[in-house]
């Protein structure tokens, strides 16, 4: 059935995250633009994260749970500046008009836009490569901001959840990871249960939206995992000019991760995979009581994995107390060839 982009928009893009109750949405998807309502005493944070078929997901994956990874990551960009979203837009090129696709994606969009009440106000659409591009706003109190430069000297460092499931949700696919060649290999007979949870971990991370809020005023520096721990602590100890240890043996796994790694690999997972979205940040060691209060109200898992210090960039530091400068793993787009 052909199709125009008004139609489109007009079936799939409309009404996700229902803008008619949003205060702020002006005027959302329709016309040439929309309008919003920013209040004076906030400050607006802007990001845009997109997801390319075959780089971000494989061919064929499930266009809910694409829909539904492609803003939760967004929205993790808004936790990690201490945000609260406000309202996102969402470029699509799609190679056709397909329906099943299409219903899918809304569907698991609109879940996630209604869960963090984040409406979705304008795009574009075109055919083309199937390619998702969405731009999130985000409203905070310019003393509620959390930046990756704000680390400092006897800090501890934290983590959010667990680390390494992205990774091992990929591998789990039956896609090779880029830093563990045989690991995708090794989880073939996993049985369908750990498969599934696995995969979960993939296309359903949960963006630490409240927790960043509550606990803001304690954090003095953050980041949002989505590269693999080196790379991503490496940012804050990079942009604040110090240095981190981490303890390999604080960091924190979920169970159907330790059920089909090996220590080493689960570590490198965390270290080096990616797709975590989980929050890494820096805190004054007398603010980790009420920090733990905070995440323990949320029932969200919080872990103690290192602290800044005035050392050379990022170390790791193995469970016989050995310290080892972090190596260079972390996935870099132009490096690799395409999962399929
Ligand atoms: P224009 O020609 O002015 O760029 P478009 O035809 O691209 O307008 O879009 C018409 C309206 O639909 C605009 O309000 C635009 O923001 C919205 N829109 C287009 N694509 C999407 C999309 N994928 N999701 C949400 N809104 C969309
Ligand atoms: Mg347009």
């Amino acid at each position: 059935m052909s199709r125009s982009e008004f139609d489109i928009i007009r079936q799939y893009f409309s009404g996700i995250g229902t803008p008619a109750h949003s205060p702020g949405v002006v005027l959302g998807v329709g016309d040439d633009a929309a309008v919003l309502q920013i209040p004076s005493s906030l400050q607006q944070c802007v990001s845009t994260d997109m997801l390319v078929e075959s780089v971000h997901f494989p061919v064929d994956a499930p266009s809910a749970l694409v829909g539904q990874k492609a803003l939760s990551v967004n929205l993790s960009d808004l936790a990690a500046m201490g945000a609260r979203p406000f309202c996102f837009t969402l470029s699509l090129s799609l190679p056709e008009y397909n329906a099943r696709w299409l219903e899918g994606f809304s569907e698991g969009l609109s879940r996630v836009a209604e869960r963090y009440a984040c409406p979705l106000v304008g795009g574009d659409t075109c055919t083309g490569p199937l390619v998702i591009s969405i731009q999130v706003l985000g409203l905070a109190e310019p003393q509620s901001i959390l930046r990756r430069d704000g680390a400092r000297v006897g800090d501890a460092v934290l983590v959010t959840g667990t680390l390494g499931k992205g990774a091992l949700g990929l591998a789990a696919m039956g896609l090779p990871v880029h830093f563990d060649a045989g690991l995708h290999e090794q989880l073939n007979d996993l049985s369908p249960q750990a498969r599934e949870t696995l995969e979960n971990f993939y296309y359903c991370p949960q963006p630490r939206l409240d927790f960043a809020r509550q606990a803001a005023p304690y954090i003095n520096s953050a980041i949002d995992v989505s590269d693999g721990l080196v790379g991503d602590l490496g940012h804050i100890v990079h942009a604040s000019g110090a240095g981190a240890i981490v303890d390999s043996s604080a960091i924190p796994f979920a169970p159907a991760v330790v059920d089909c790694t090996s220590p080493s690999q689960r570590l490198e997972a965390a270290l080096y995979g990616g797709d975590d979205y989980e929050l890494c940040f820096t805190a004054a060691k007398e603010n980790l009581a009420a920090l733990k209060e905070v995440a323990s109200n949320l029932q969200l898992q919080l872990t103690e994995i290192g602290e800044i210090d005035q050392g050379e960039g990022l170390r790791i530091r193995d469970q016989h107390g050995n310290l080892g400068a972090a190596q260079t793993k972390a996935y870099r787009h132009f490096q690799k060839e395409p999962i399929q």
